[in-house]
């Protein structure tokens, strides 16, 4: 690995063709996977000699790892099996673990990166840049609710957390091996890749591109896996679910102090009254609500903390192909 690189204020100067890991987490995606693996590596072979594919196998069950096997033969595909489905953000935590290349780039097995826009990555990188970000022109291939919904999602994470997460970027990035080996330091459980990207830092910069309709099969997140990892983004980046209990338990002490004067005095002036029942169980009711809504983030939280106390790993390897050949990146 001897690549000397321009800082990102001067001119290109050398091309340094990269050795190229790429990382492909794959679920349930047999249909398509073959293709996409000849495409890819058809595309990586024009911009490198040495370049590797990781597929991640994240647990499907329609036999994708079989056609991943396979695909590879004379190719220098490698692939991960996982012993279960353990979700895209450790299958692709287990691909970076695995990658031994220069440069490594996630990319999803179902064609809606177009492949040169990693040409434009490698460009950028050569330009000095550790992480090269795609950003998404348009959400328009999302449905209506998915894009509102990420949407509101983002606005509200950019004002609870400290770590600047770009709404329209995902996982298809290229990762200079310090952005890497960074990732692969942090010991955390609940893993929000998108937040974890950023809280690396080191020079980063984006490049939009128009996401493409899936070729085959369909998204494999709905809208519980989607809460999911938006809870996990949310608590993972932010306090600030937890301290707004503060500010909110603050108002209502304050309002009932003010009623209690309230009653108070008018007791004193006018005497005792039995009515008032209606205000009570008003009262009653809506403490009731706002006690257990901030019990259950508590909830949410301390789920957060038992996970990483246990320490369980990431996900486990439960087959691997083609990695004791002399094929990887040198
Ligand atoms: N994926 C995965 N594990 C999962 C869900 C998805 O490895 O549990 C992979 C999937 O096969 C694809 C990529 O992650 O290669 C992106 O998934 P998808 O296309 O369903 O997401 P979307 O494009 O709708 O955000
Ligand atoms: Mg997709």
């Amino acid at each position: 690995m001897t690549s000397v690189r321009s800082t990102p204020t001067a001119a290109a100067t050398a091309t340094v063709r990269p050795s190229i890991t790429c990382v492909v987490p794959a679920f349930n995606e047999a249909e398509g996977i073959t293709g996409f693996i000849n495409g890819l590596c058809a595309h990586l072979a024009a911009l490198t000699e040495h370049y590797d594919v990781i597929v991640v196998d994240d647990g499907s069950r329609d036999g994708t790892g079989f056609e991943v096997i396979g695909a590879s033969g004379g190719l220098p595909v490698r692939l991960l099996s996982l012993s279960r489905n353990f979700g895209k953000e450790a299958a692709i935590s287990a691909g970076l673990d695995a990658s031994t290349g220069e440069v490594v780039v996630i990319i999803d097995a179902d064609f809606q990166q177009p492949f040169h826009v990693i040409d434009e990555f490698i460009r950028q990188w050569q330009q000095g840049y550790d992480m090269v970000y795609g950003l998404r022109t348009s959400r328009s291939t999302d449905p209506p609710v998915r894009r509102f919904l990420s949407r509101a999602f983002y606005r509200l994470l950019s004002r609870c957390s400290s770590v600047e997460i770009p709404p329209d970027a995902g996982d298809f990035r290229l990762m200079d091996r310090r952005v890497v080996d960074a990732l692969k330091g942090l010991p955390e459980r609940s893993r929000f890749m998108k937040g974890l990207y950023n809280w690396v830092g080191f020079r980063s910069t984006a490049v939009p591109f128009v996401y493409g309709d899936r070729k085959q099969g369909t998204t494999k997140f709905n809208f519980s896996r989607l809460f999911d990892l938006a809870m996990t983004g949310l608590t993972s980046f932010s306090a600030f679910p937890l301290r707004l209990w503060v500010g909110v338990g603050a108002t209502i002490s304050a309002c009932s102090m003010l009623y209690a004067f309230f009653i108070i005095a008018r007791t004193l002036l006018r005497g005792a009254d039995v009515p008032g029942w209606a205000t009570l169980a008003v009262a009653v009711s809506f403490l009731g609500g706002i006690q257990l809504l901030s019990i259950s983030i508590l909830g949410e939280y301390v789920a957060r903390i038992f996970t990483e106390v246990k320490g369980r790993p990431n996900y486990v390897v439960a087959e691997r192909h083609g990695f004791n050949d002399p094929k990887r990146p040198s």
